[in-house]
């Protein structure tokens, strides 16, 4: 997965929906070796900031 910053507004739901817990808030969105590239964080991030590599 890709993470744009610039549109990120920490609202959390990404992290919440991780099925594999890979995802941590902190200053930045965090994403961990665990992820699977189910794209449950795109589907649920409302300003889209969580894609695949070409779509961010
Ligand atoms: S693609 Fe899936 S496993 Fe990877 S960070 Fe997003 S919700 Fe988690
Ligand atoms: S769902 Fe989107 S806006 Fe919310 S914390 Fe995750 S990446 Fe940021």
């Amino acid at each position: 997965m890709k993470h744009d910053p610039s549109r990120c507004m920490h609202c959390g739901a990404c992290v919440n929906v991780c099925p594999s817990g890979a995802l941590e808030l902190e200053d930045t969105l965090l994403i961990g070796d665990g992820c699977r590239e189910c794209l449950a964080c795109a589907a649920v991030c409302p300003v889209d900031a969580m894609g695949c590599e070409d779509e961010v």
